[in-house]
């Protein structure tokens, strides 16, 4: 599997700041690569390909176990 890295491209995707809240719900993507929001329909970075998130942060009880289940 590539390792995967920010190039820089995500700029062009970067969605607009200063939105209230719910950024989710409005269709913004996190990449957890980039640290960046994107405006982007596909599921995966268009800069680094990594997996956009799509939802808020799982509480954290539940992150360990989404976690193990990544993979
Ligand atoms: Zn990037
Ligand atoms: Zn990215």
């Amino acid at each position: 599997m590539n390792i995967v890295h920010c190039n820089g491209s995500c700029k062009n995707y970067k969605a607009k700041s200063g939105l209230d809240g719910g950024r989710y719900e409005q269709g913004q993507k996190r990449c957890p690569e980039c640290e960046v929001f994107v405006e982007w329909e596909g599921l995966f970075c268009p800069c680094c390909g990594r997996l956009l998130r799509t939802k808020p942060r799982a509480r954290k009880l539940k992150r360990k176990l989404a976690l193990s289940r990544t993979r």
